[in-house]
C-alpha cells in the first residue's frame, strides 16, 4: 500500500493532518508537486518532504520559486505575489531540493506527473483533455495502469468509475484502464470541499480520504504574512 499526495502549497497545518492519517501499512507516500507557493510555511513543509525521503516531484509553483528566470506574467497576480514572498523564505537547502528533483516519476506499474502526461503545466479539467492523455499514457507508458496528476486541485478519475466502488468506499480500477486519477489538493482545494485530500493505493484499488484540518490557523498565518488575504479566505471556500 502506498499513498499519494498533491499541491501542498505551503500548509503546513494541512499537510500534517494528512501525513497523521496515513496508515502505517503504507510502505510510502509519493507527492506530485507544489510542496510551495500560497501558504505560510513553505520551509517547513519542504523540510518534512524532503526529511521523509518520500518521492517528489516539482509542480510549476516549485520551479517559479527556486527558478529566478521564471516569467511570472504566467501568474495571476495573487499567485506571482505569493511566488515572490516564497522566494524570500525559502533556505537554501530546500532551493536546491526542489531543483533537483523530477517533473515525472515511474513505480510501481504507476506513473506520477504534476499536470499531465503530455505537459507538466497542462490543467486536465474536462473529458475531451482527460481522453487525449489516455492514450498517449496507452501508446507511451504500455505497462502503466495508474497515472497520478495534480495541478487542477479538483479530485477526478478519468475514465468514470461509476459502478466500480465497493461498499467500504475503494475504487476497483482494475478493469478498463489505465486510469487519470487526482488525489484533490493537501493545501488549497479546489472543487467546493474544504477538507485536505489524498489517495491510498493497493494494487489498483484506490481509497479517497478526506481530513479536517486546523484551517483558521492557516488562515491567521497567512494573513499575518503579509501574503493577499484572498489567499486564506479561500480555505474557507474550497475554492
Ligand atoms: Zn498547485
Amino acid at each position: 500500500m502506498y499513498a499519494v499526495i498533491s499541491d501542498i502549497h505551503g500548509n503546513l497545518e494541512a499537510l500534517q493532518a494528512v501525513l497523521a492519517d496515513v496508515p502505517e501499512a503504507a510502505e510510502q507516500v509519493f507527492c506530485l508537486g507544489d510542496v510551495i507557493g500560497y501558504g505560510a510555511n513553505p520551509n517547513e513543509c519542504c523540510d518534512i518532504v524532503r526529511e521523509s525521503g518520500m518521492p517528489t516531484i516539482t509542480g510549476n509553483h516549485d520551479i517559479a520559486v527556486v527558478d529566478p528566470d521564471t516569467n511570472l506574467g504566467w501568474f495571476n497576480p495573487v499567485a506571482a505575489a505569493a511566488v515572490r514572498w516564497t522566494r524570500e523564505q525559502l533556505s537554501a537547502e530546500n532551493t536546491e531540493f526542489l531543483r533537483s528533483r523530477p517533473r515525472t516519476m515511474q513505480k510501481n506499474g504507476a506513473l506520477f506527473v504534476h499536470g499531465s502526461v503530455r505537459d507538466p503545466d497542462e490543467y486536465i479539467l474536462d473529458g475531451a483533455t482527460a481522453a487525449k492523455n489516455l492514450a498517449l499514457l496507452r501508446s507511451e507508458y504500455p505497462d502503466v495502469r495508474l497515472c497520478f496528476f495534480g495541478h487542477t486541485h479538483v479530485k477526478a478519475v478519468a475514465p468514470s468509475p461509476n459502478g466500480s466502488a465497493a461498499e467500504n468506499g475503494v475504487l476497483d480500477l482494475s478493469a478498463n484502464g489505465p486510469y487519470l486519477v487526482n488525489p484533490g489538493s493537501v493545501g488549497q482545494p479546489r472543487d467546493g470541499d474544504t477538507f485536505a485530500s489524498y489517495v491510498l493505493v493497493e494494487g489498483t484499488e484506490v481509497t479517497y480520504r478526506f481530513i479536517e484540518y486546523d484551517i483558521a490557523r492557516a488562515q491567521a498565518k497567512i494573513r499575518e504574512a503579509g501574503l493577499p488575504g484572498m489567499l486564506a479566505d479561500r480555505l474557507a471556500a474550497g475554492r
